[in-house]
């Protein structure tokens, strides 16, 4: 029997979503602030694969979160799986290590921008690919000074965005030393509670106790209240860390608050935990914190490091919702206008001369007729049409019209640079 072809109307993915035209201005501006704001404090970029090994995470991230026990995109490979990058820091310890960028000038500042993936529910706020801003410090000492600036830099390219209200969730989840105590004390609150919490909470006990103050579930979220609190069970050495950033952080008047119950789920994370949200909206916008042990864990000498990652599609979507107006708008261009066969026939060769003389031009080849290519030349807002018509290609002059005034003057081809600079200026 013949097989009947179906029509499929594709779609992107669920979670996965395309970046159109239309929004790749805003797009451009927030990578040219990254660019401006790292370049700023010194954060060199950093470019990882999407693709690494799926042992990276399992490892670093941690075998018993969310993020790689249920969202990991995993490719299975002859040599292995394989794992579409949920995060950057992972990737970011292991080029540290494979390249020794430990020889590089301390501490060791990079940054990375870039598509990330995790298989959540998508909501708002909540995508399959998404992207992220990150920046790390790798040092010889865990001075909290690094954990300040991360904070900073990631504070200032948020209100390069002019995104205000924003506030720092800070926590400290302690160290070896003493987080063990205090996840005895953590479970022996919740182990009575057991019967109220959610089923992942119940596993969380076993697993990963911290986890069960971050958790969302309506049962679980009272039970937190009388809960054993982080700071109090804190080591001398982290409480000072964590009093020296506070000052830090005061010092530079970010605006911040405690937050006993942010631990974040990763398991590679020591002393500060942050969060940082903008007033009125649910989701963080970033987040971040110290991996003491993360490298030497993936095989390296001690390098404390913190860092953060932020996310780029929240922005977009803040930047929505409160309305920002951030002035940006495409390049005017100057629009290239031809009538005829021998002046399109002629055309091609002409925009590239203009391009060789960083003349930024727009044409419209695929149009005959004279207005309708003014006509768009007007809704494009360009300042200036070149007019190309027969009589032009024969003589080797061209016209410049002035889009406001309407005034129009002719020019030799050899002089059109010119002509144009003088007219716009
Ligand atoms: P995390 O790596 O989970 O600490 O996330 C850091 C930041 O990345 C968050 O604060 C969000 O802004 C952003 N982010 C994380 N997961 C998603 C997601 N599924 N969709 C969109 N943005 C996300």
């Amino acid at each position: 029997m013949p097989r009947i072809s179906k029509k499929i109307i594709f779609k992107s993915l669920k979670g996965m979503h395309d970046i159109l035209p239309a929004n790749q201005v805003l797009w451009d501006k927030m990578r040219q602030n990254l660019r401006e704001v790292a370049g700023f404090y010194n954060f060199l970029r950093i470019d990882m694969p999407l693709l690494e090994d799926a042992q990276l995470f399992e490892k670093s991230t941690g075998q018993d979160t969310d993020i790689v026990e249920k969202q990991m995109f995993v490719v299975k490979s002859s040599r292995g799986d394989m794992a579409l990058r949920p995060e950057g820091t992972p990737s970011v310890a292991r080029a540290y290590l494979q390249h020794g960028l430990s020889h590089l000038a301390q501490p060791v500042k990079l940054y990375y921008e870039g598509p990330m993936f995790r298989r959540e529910q998508p909501q708002a706020g909540r995508l399959r690919q998404f992207h992220q801003a990150g920046f790390e410090i790798v040092s010889s000492a865990d001075d909290p000074v690094y954990d300040a600036q991360v904070m900073v830099a990631c504070v200032r390219f948020i209100e390069s965005l002019k995104i205000k209200d924003l506030s720092i969730r800070i926590n400290s989840i302690g160290c070896k030393v003493c987080r063990p105590s205090y996840r005895k004390k953590l479970v022996d609150y919740y182990k009575p509670l057991t019967k109220s919490l959610c089923d992942d909470c119940t596993r969380r006990l076993r697993t990963n106790p911290l986890r069960l103050l971050d958790c969302k579930n309506d049962n679980c979220q009272p039970l937190r209240g009388s809960a054993p609190i982080m700071l109090d069970s804190i080591c001398a050495n982290c409480s000072k860390h964590f009093k020296t950033l506070l000052e830090y952080v005061e010092d530079l008047k970010l605006p911040y608050a405690l937050d006993h119950h942010l631990v974040r789920g990763l398991d590679y994370y020591t002393k500060t935990v942050f969060e940082i949200f903008t007033e009125g909206i649910d989701f963080a916008l970033g987040g971040g914190g110290r991996y003491d042990y993360l490298i030497e864990m993936l095989g390296g000498r001690h390098s404390p490091a913190v860092g953060a990652a932020l996310g780029l599609d929240r922005l977009v979507e803040v930047i929505r919702l409160k309305d920002v107006n951030l002035r940006v708008k495409p390049k005017t261009k100057i629009a290239f206008v031809h009538v005829g066969n021998l002046a399109k026939q002629k055309s091609l060769a002409l925009i590239e001369e203009l391009r060789e003389a960083k003349i930024d031009v727009i044409d419209f080849l695929g149009k005959e007729s004279l207005n309708a290519q003014l006509s768009m030349a007007n809704k494009l807002g360009a300042p200036l049409s070149l007019i190309f018509g027969q009589k032009e290609a024969l003589e080797e002059d061209i016209i410049i019209r002035d889009m406001k005034t309407g005034s129009q003057e002719t020019v030799p081809l050899k002089r059109i640079v010119k002509g144009i600079k003088r007219k716009l200026k």
